[in-house]
Protein backbone atom coordinates (compact mmCIF):
# COMPACT_ATOMS: atom_id res chain seq x y z
CA UNK A 1 0.00 0.00 0.00
CA UNK A 2 0.95 3.54 -0.03
CA UNK A 3 0.38 4.22 3.38
CA UNK A 4 3.79 5.11 5.16
CA UNK A 5 5.02 2.77 7.59
CA UNK A 6 5.95 3.51 10.89
CA UNK A 7 9.42 2.77 11.92
CA UNK A 8 11.06 3.71 15.60
CA UNK A 9 14.86 4.57 15.53
CA UNK A 10 16.63 5.96 18.54
CA UNK A 11 19.06 7.95 17.54
CA UNK A 12 21.40 7.99 21.24
CA UNK A 13 20.47 7.27 24.87
CA UNK A 14 20.19 10.42 27.22
CA UNK A 15 17.20 13.04 27.63
CA UNK A 16 16.64 16.40 27.75
CA UNK A 17 15.25 17.55 31.07
CA UNK A 18 15.67 21.26 30.91
CA UNK A 19 13.27 23.95 30.67
CA UNK A 20 12.12 24.81 27.23
CA UNK A 21 13.37 27.66 25.46
CA UNK A 22 13.38 27.66 21.78
CA UNK A 23 15.26 29.77 19.16
CA UNK A 24 13.68 30.40 15.72
CA UNK A 25 15.97 31.51 13.01
CA UNK A 26 13.15 33.71 11.42
CA UNK A 27 12.32 34.18 7.18
CA UNK A 28 11.25 37.32 6.19
CA UNK A 29 10.74 39.19 3.06
CA UNK A 30 10.03 42.83 1.96
CA UNK A 31 9.04 44.46 6.12
CA UNK A 32 6.98 40.63 6.12
CA UNK A 33 7.39 37.93 8.02
CA UNK A 34 7.15 34.74 6.08
CA UNK A 35 4.16 32.30 6.56
CA UNK A 36 6.94 29.17 7.44
CA UNK A 37 8.22 31.20 10.01
CA UNK A 38 4.67 30.89 11.72
CA UNK A 39 4.34 27.63 11.22
CA UNK A 40 7.73 26.44 12.81
CA UNK A 41 5.69 29.06 15.82
CA UNK A 42 3.18 26.35 16.14
CA UNK A 43 5.25 23.53 15.50
CA UNK A 44 7.23 24.88 18.93
CA UNK A 45 4.28 25.16 20.69
CA UNK A 46 3.89 21.39 20.82
CA UNK A 47 7.14 21.06 22.42
CA UNK A 48 5.94 21.14 26.13
CA UNK A 49 4.39 22.98 28.50
CA UNK A 50 5.65 26.60 29.61
CA UNK A 51 8.32 26.83 26.71
CA UNK A 52 9.47 30.26 25.56
CA UNK A 53 9.59 31.03 21.87
CA UNK A 54 12.00 33.54 20.33
CA UNK A 55 12.21 34.77 16.63
CA UNK A 56 15.92 35.51 15.10
CA UNK A 57 15.52 38.28 12.59
CA UNK A 58 18.26 39.47 10.80
CA UNK A 59 18.95 42.08 8.11
CA UNK A 60 19.44 45.73 7.73
CA UNK A 61 16.99 48.52 7.31
CA UNK A 62 13.93 49.91 7.97
CA UNK A 63 12.19 46.59 5.69
CA UNK A 64 13.85 44.47 8.94
CA UNK A 65 12.57 46.73 11.55
CA UNK A 66 8.92 46.72 10.03
CA UNK A 67 9.39 42.80 10.00
CA UNK A 68 10.12 42.62 13.70
CA UNK A 69 7.48 44.56 14.31
CA UNK A 70 5.10 42.48 12.77
CA UNK A 71 6.78 39.03 13.93
CA UNK A 72 5.54 40.70 17.50
CA UNK A 73 2.04 40.17 17.11
CA UNK A 74 2.25 37.15 14.24
CA UNK A 75 1.81 34.15 16.75
CA UNK A 76 0.23 34.66 20.48
CA UNK A 77 3.16 32.48 22.21
CA UNK A 78 5.90 34.22 20.60
CA UNK A 79 7.51 36.28 24.06
CA UNK A 80 10.28 37.82 22.44
CA UNK A 81 11.76 38.98 18.95
CA UNK A 82 15.55 39.38 18.27
CA UNK A 83 16.45 42.01 15.75
CA UNK A 84 19.98 42.05 14.39
CA UNK A 85 20.37 45.04 12.45
CA UNK A 86 23.72 44.69 10.40
CA UNK A 87 24.79 44.98 6.13
CA UNK A 88 25.81 41.69 7.49
CA UNK A 89 22.99 40.23 7.57
CA UNK A 90 21.62 42.08 4.28
CA UNK A 91 21.55 38.94 2.08
CA UNK A 92 20.93 35.54 3.68
CA UNK A 93 24.53 34.11 3.44
CA UNK A 94 25.05 30.77 5.39
CA UNK A 95 27.91 32.23 6.76
CA UNK A 96 27.28 34.99 8.85
CA UNK A 97 24.23 33.87 9.69
CA UNK A 98 25.10 30.32 11.14
CA UNK A 99 27.81 32.58 13.36
CA UNK A 100 25.17 34.94 14.53
CA UNK A 101 22.68 32.34 15.51
CA UNK A 102 25.95 30.84 17.57
CA UNK A 103 26.46 34.62 18.86
CA UNK A 104 22.97 34.60 20.39
CA UNK A 105 22.54 31.52 21.60
CA UNK A 106 25.53 31.92 23.60
CA UNK A 107 23.67 34.99 25.54
CA UNK A 108 20.14 32.87 25.83
CA UNK A 109 20.61 29.12 26.88
CA UNK A 110 18.09 27.62 24.12
CA UNK A 111 17.01 24.23 24.44
CA UNK A 112 15.70 23.79 20.80
CA UNK A 113 16.55 25.81 17.96
CA UNK A 114 14.17 25.70 14.71
CA UNK A 115 13.96 26.85 11.42
CA UNK A 116 11.39 26.06 8.08
CA UNK A 117 11.98 23.03 5.48
CA UNK A 118 12.66 26.20 3.07
CA UNK A 119 15.68 26.72 1.18
CA UNK A 120 16.42 29.59 3.80
CA UNK A 121 16.46 26.85 6.72
CA UNK A 122 17.88 23.95 4.88
CA UNK A 123 21.11 26.85 4.21
CA UNK A 124 21.65 27.64 7.50
CA UNK A 125 20.18 25.53 10.09
CA UNK A 126 22.94 22.65 8.92
CA UNK A 127 25.67 25.07 9.28
CA UNK A 128 24.62 26.36 12.97
CA UNK A 129 24.44 22.56 13.53
CA UNK A 130 27.85 21.52 12.57
CA UNK A 131 29.39 25.00 14.35
CA UNK A 132 27.46 23.29 17.94
CA UNK A 133 28.82 19.85 16.95
CA UNK A 134 24.79 19.21 16.92
CA UNK A 135 22.96 16.20 14.58
CA UNK A 136 20.35 17.98 13.34
CA UNK A 137 16.66 16.63 12.70
CA UNK A 138 15.28 17.95 9.32
CA UNK A 139 12.02 17.90 7.62
CA UNK A 140 10.11 17.57 10.78
CA UNK A 141 6.10 16.53 10.63
CA UNK A 142 5.10 15.87 13.96
CA UNK A 143 6.78 16.61 17.12
CA UNK A 144 6.14 14.24 19.95
CA UNK A 145 7.54 15.52 22.92
CA UNK A 146 10.79 17.88 23.44
CA UNK A 147 12.95 15.17 22.08
CA UNK A 148 10.55 12.67 20.11
CA UNK A 149 9.97 13.66 16.11
CA UNK A 150 8.63 11.95 13.68
CA UNK A 151 9.94 12.73 9.73
CA UNK A 152 9.51 11.08 6.65
CA UNK A 153 12.53 8.73 4.92
CA UNK A 154 12.72 6.93 1.77
CA UNK A 155 10.76 9.53 -0.44
CA UNK A 156 8.17 9.37 2.27
CA UNK A 157 7.20 6.12 1.97
CA UNK A 158 8.25 5.13 5.89
CA UNK A 159 7.58 7.38 8.71
CA UNK A 160 10.83 7.61 11.50
CA UNK A 161 10.50 8.20 15.34
CA UNK A 162 13.45 10.34 16.09
CA UNK A 163 14.43 10.42 19.49
CA UNK A 164 17.27 13.33 20.52
CA UNK A 165 19.81 12.98 22.97
CA UNK A 166 22.54 15.08 21.86
CA UNK A 167 24.13 17.39 24.41
CA UNK A 168 23.75 20.59 22.40
CA UNK A 169 20.59 21.95 21.90
CA UNK A 170 18.12 20.12 19.75
CA UNK A 171 17.80 21.26 16.17
CA UNK A 172 15.17 20.64 14.27
CA UNK A 173 14.04 21.84 10.48
CA UNK A 174 10.11 22.04 10.25
CA UNK A 175 7.58 21.12 7.78
CA UNK A 176 5.31 24.12 7.10
CA UNK A 177 2.79 21.82 5.32
CA UNK A 178 2.51 19.96 8.44
CA UNK A 179 1.94 22.21 11.17
CA UNK A 180 -0.88 24.63 9.34
CA UNK A 181 -1.81 28.17 10.93
CA UNK A 182 -4.74 28.51 12.76
CA UNK A 183 -6.21 32.42 12.31
CA UNK A 184 -5.33 34.27 15.26
CA UNK A 185 -8.32 35.49 16.97
CA UNK A 186 -9.01 39.05 17.89
CA UNK A 187 -8.51 38.53 21.34
CA UNK A 188 -4.78 36.86 21.05
CA UNK A 189 -4.20 39.40 18.50
CA UNK A 190 -3.30 42.28 21.01
CA UNK A 191 -0.53 40.38 22.92
CA UNK A 192 2.79 41.51 21.59
CA UNK A 193 6.25 39.98 22.10
CA UNK A 194 8.75 42.76 23.51
CA UNK A 195 11.49 43.51 20.24
CA UNK A 196 14.84 43.46 21.49
CA UNK A 197 17.84 44.93 19.53
CA UNK A 198 20.59 42.53 19.81
CA UNK A 199 24.25 44.25 20.42
CA UNK A 200 26.23 43.38 18.19
CA UNK A 201 29.59 45.36 18.87
CA UNK A 202 31.10 41.81 20.27
CA UNK A 203 30.18 40.03 17.30
CA UNK A 204 33.22 38.39 15.33
CA UNK A 205 32.57 36.99 11.85
CA UNK A 206 35.39 35.54 9.52
CA UNK A 207 36.72 37.37 6.89
CA UNK A 208 37.13 34.59 4.76
CA UNK A 209 33.48 33.65 2.73
CA UNK A 210 32.98 30.64 0.96
CA UNK A 211 30.10 32.12 -0.82
CA UNK A 212 29.04 34.98 -2.44
CA UNK A 213 25.59 36.88 -2.93
CA UNK A 214 25.10 36.96 -6.54
CA UNK A 215 21.51 38.34 -7.06
CA UNK A 216 17.68 36.54 -6.49
CA UNK A 217 14.73 36.82 -8.77
CA UNK A 218 10.94 36.60 -7.58
CA UNK A 219 8.62 34.94 -10.30
CA UNK A 220 6.39 38.16 -11.17
CA UNK A 221 2.73 36.29 -10.62
CA UNK A 222 -0.69 36.84 -9.15
CA UNK A 223 -0.68 33.66 -8.62
CA UNK A 224 -0.37 32.07 -4.75
CA UNK A 225 2.53 30.35 -3.23
CA UNK A 226 3.23 26.75 -4.58
CA UNK A 227 4.42 25.77 -0.82
CA UNK A 228 1.14 27.14 0.97
CA UNK A 229 -1.59 27.08 -2.41
CA UNK A 230 -5.04 25.75 -1.80
CA UNK A 231 -5.16 24.60 -4.99
CA UNK A 232 -2.23 23.41 -7.16
CA UNK A 233 -2.20 22.25 -11.13
CA UNK A 234 0.47 20.14 -12.29
CA UNK A 235 1.44 19.21 -15.92
CA UNK A 236 4.00 16.88 -16.25
CA UNK A 237 6.30 15.80 -19.62
CA UNK A 238 3.50 14.89 -21.65
CA UNK A 239 2.61 18.73 -21.86
CA UNK A 240 5.13 18.43 -24.53
CA UNK A 241 6.44 22.33 -24.71
CA UNK A 242 6.41 25.94 -23.43
CA UNK A 243 3.70 26.36 -25.35
CA UNK A 244 1.57 23.69 -24.46
CA UNK A 245 2.42 24.48 -20.29
CA UNK A 246 0.41 27.73 -20.95
CA UNK A 247 -2.50 25.47 -20.67
CA UNK A 248 -1.61 24.81 -16.89
CA UNK A 249 -1.08 28.10 -16.11
CA UNK A 250 -4.65 29.09 -17.50
CA UNK A 251 -6.45 26.73 -15.60
CA UNK A 252 -4.55 27.47 -12.54
CA UNK A 253 -5.45 31.38 -13.12
CA UNK A 254 -9.41 30.22 -13.39
CA UNK A 255 -9.28 28.30 -10.16
CA UNK A 256 -6.96 30.29 -8.83
CA UNK A 257 -4.38 27.84 -8.12
CA UNK A 258 -0.64 27.93 -8.48
CA UNK A 259 1.41 25.91 -10.84
CA UNK A 260 3.55 22.95 -9.95
CA UNK A 261 5.41 20.58 -12.74
CA UNK A 262 7.00 17.27 -12.65
CA UNK A 263 11.11 17.28 -12.61
CA UNK A 264 10.60 15.34 -16.27
CA UNK A 265 8.55 18.60 -17.25
CA UNK A 266 11.82 21.36 -14.88
CA UNK A 267 14.68 18.70 -17.18
CA UNK A 268 12.37 19.60 -20.56
CA UNK A 269 12.39 23.34 -19.70
CA UNK A 270 8.70 23.55 -19.97
CA UNK A 271 8.95 26.09 -16.94
CA UNK A 272 11.71 26.58 -14.00
CA UNK A 273 12.22 24.45 -11.65
CA UNK A 274 10.93 26.44 -8.56
CA UNK A 275 7.59 24.99 -9.76
CA UNK A 276 8.95 21.61 -9.25
CA UNK A 277 6.85 20.06 -7.05
CA UNK A 278 8.61 16.34 -5.24
CA UNK A 279 11.19 14.89 -2.77
CA UNK A 280 13.83 17.08 -4.65
CA UNK A 281 11.40 20.17 -5.38
CA UNK A 282 8.43 21.37 -3.18
CA UNK A 283 5.99 19.77 -0.76
CA UNK A 284 2.66 20.89 -1.45
CA UNK A 285 -0.68 19.76 1.02
CA UNK A 286 -2.95 22.12 -0.75
CA UNK A 287 -6.91 20.90 -0.56
CA UNK A 288 -6.91 20.19 -4.67
CA UNK A 289 -4.07 18.59 -6.21
CA UNK A 290 -4.56 18.22 -10.45
CA UNK A 291 -2.10 16.30 -12.16
CA UNK A 292 -2.25 16.08 -16.45
CA UNK A 293 -0.06 14.22 -17.70
CA UNK A 294 2.18 13.03 -14.95
CA UNK A 295 2.29 8.94 -14.31
CA UNK A 296 3.10 9.59 -10.45
CA UNK A 297 7.12 8.49 -10.19
CA UNK A 298 7.75 7.73 -6.34
CA UNK A 299 9.80 10.71 -6.03
CA UNK A 300 6.86 12.99 -7.71
CA UNK A 301 4.53 11.57 -4.85
CA UNK A 302 6.62 11.99 -1.76
CA UNK A 303 5.71 16.11 -2.23
CA UNK A 304 1.68 15.43 -2.78
CA UNK A 305 0.91 12.80 -0.42
CA UNK A 306 -0.86 15.58 1.78
CA UNK A 307 -3.05 16.96 -0.97
CA UNK A 308 -6.69 16.66 -0.03
CA UNK A 309 -7.83 15.42 -2.51
CA UNK A 310 -6.59 14.51 -5.97
CA UNK A 311 -7.45 14.40 -9.30
CA UNK A 312 -5.25 12.65 -12.00
CA UNK A 313 -5.46 12.75 -15.77
CA UNK A 314 -3.81 10.79 -17.90
CA UNK A 315 -4.10 8.59 -21.10
CA UNK A 316 -2.70 5.25 -19.65
CA UNK A 317 -5.24 3.36 -17.40
CA UNK A 318 -2.15 2.10 -15.59
CA UNK A 319 -0.34 4.95 -14.46
CA UNK A 320 0.53 4.74 -11.04
CA UNK A 321 -1.14 8.04 -9.83
CA UNK A 322 -4.13 6.70 -10.32
CA UNK A 323 -3.16 4.61 -7.24
CA UNK A 324 -3.04 7.65 -5.00
CA UNK A 325 -5.46 9.50 -6.52
CA UNK A 326 -9.44 10.64 -5.22
CA UNK A 327 -10.75 10.92 -9.18
CA UNK A 328 -8.86 9.54 -11.97
CA UNK A 329 -9.87 10.21 -15.48
CA UNK A 330 -7.96 8.28 -18.45
CA UNK A 331 -8.02 10.64 -21.04
CA UNK A 332 -5.86 13.16 -23.25
CA UNK A 333 -4.89 16.62 -22.05
CA UNK A 334 -5.23 18.05 -24.66
CA UNK A 335 -8.67 17.15 -24.99
CA UNK A 336 -9.38 17.12 -21.53
CA UNK A 337 -8.27 21.04 -20.45
CA UNK A 338 -9.17 22.78 -23.29
CA UNK A 339 -12.80 21.47 -22.16
CA UNK A 340 -12.36 22.09 -19.31
CA UNK A 341 -11.22 25.57 -19.44
CA UNK A 342 -14.28 26.35 -21.82
CA UNK A 343 -16.75 25.19 -19.15
CA UNK A 344 -14.89 26.99 -16.05
CA UNK A 345 -16.45 30.03 -15.84
CA UNK A 346 -14.17 33.23 -15.76
CA UNK A 347 -12.74 33.83 -12.25
P1 LIG B 1 6.66 10.56 -17.20
O1 LIG B 1 7.02 9.60 -16.14
O2 LIG B 1 7.29 10.44 -18.53
O3 LIG B 1 5.09 10.48 -17.33
C1 LIG B 1 4.35 11.12 -18.32
C2 LIG B 1 2.91 10.61 -18.20
O4 LIG B 1 2.08 11.33 -19.08
C3 LIG B 1 2.76 9.13 -18.53
O5 LIG B 1 2.12 8.48 -17.44
C4 LIG B 1 1.87 9.13 -19.78
O6 LIG B 1 0.95 8.05 -19.78
C5 LIG B 1 1.13 10.43 -19.65
N1 LIG B 1 0.71 11.03 -20.92
C6 LIG B 1 1.43 11.11 -22.08
N2 LIG B 1 0.72 11.78 -23.00
C7 LIG B 1 -0.47 12.12 -22.43
C8 LIG B 1 -1.62 12.82 -22.88
N3 LIG B 1 -1.68 13.33 -24.11
N4 LIG B 1 -2.65 12.97 -22.02
C9 LIG B 1 -2.60 12.47 -20.75
N5 LIG B 1 -1.54 11.79 -20.29
C10 LIG B 1 -0.48 11.62 -21.10
N6 LIG B 1 10.22 13.91 -10.09
C11 LIG B 1 9.41 14.86 -9.64
O7 LIG B 1 8.35 15.11 -10.23
N7 LIG B 1 9.75 15.60 -8.53
C12 LIG B 1 10.88 15.38 -7.83
O8 LIG B 1 11.13 16.08 -6.83
C13 LIG B 1 11.75 14.34 -8.27
N8 LIG B 1 12.88 14.07 -7.59
C14 LIG B 1 13.66 13.03 -8.01
C15 LIG B 1 14.77 12.68 -7.26
C16 LIG B 1 15.56 11.61 -7.64
C17 LIG B 1 16.76 11.24 -6.80
C18 LIG B 1 15.24 10.87 -8.83
C19 LIG B 1 16.05 9.69 -9.24
C20 LIG B 1 14.13 11.22 -9.57
C21 LIG B 1 13.34 12.30 -9.19
N9 LIG B 1 12.21 12.66 -9.92
C22 LIG B 1 11.38 13.63 -9.44
C23 LIG B 1 11.91 12.07 -11.26
C24 LIG B 1 10.84 10.99 -11.22
O9 LIG B 1 11.47 9.74 -10.99
C25 LIG B 1 10.12 10.91 -12.60
O10 LIG B 1 11.07 10.71 -13.62
C26 LIG B 1 9.28 12.13 -12.95
O11 LIG B 1 8.45 12.51 -11.88
C27 LIG B 1 8.43 11.82 -14.17
O12 LIG B 1 7.76 12.97 -14.59
P2 LIG B 1 6.44 12.89 -15.46
O13 LIG B 1 5.38 12.16 -14.70
O14 LIG B 1 6.14 14.24 -15.97
O15 LIG B 1 6.92 12.06 -16.75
Amino acid sequence: SNAPRSISISISITNLSRCISTLIIAEHESGSIKPQTVSAVVAANSLGENSSISLLLAGSGSSLQEAASQAASCHPSVSEVLVADSDKFEYPLAEPWAKLVDFVRQQGDYSHILASSSSFGKNILPRVAALLDVSPITDVVKILGSDQFIRPIYAGNALCTVRYTGAGPCMLTIRSTSFPVTPITADSESKKATISQIDLSNFKEDSVRKSRYVGSSTQDTERPDLGSARVVITGGRALKSVENFKMIEKLAEKLGGAVGATRAAVDAGYVPNDLQVGQTGKIVAPELYMAFGVSGAIQHLAGIKDSKVIVAVNKDADAPIFQVADYGLVGDLFEVIPELLEKLPEK
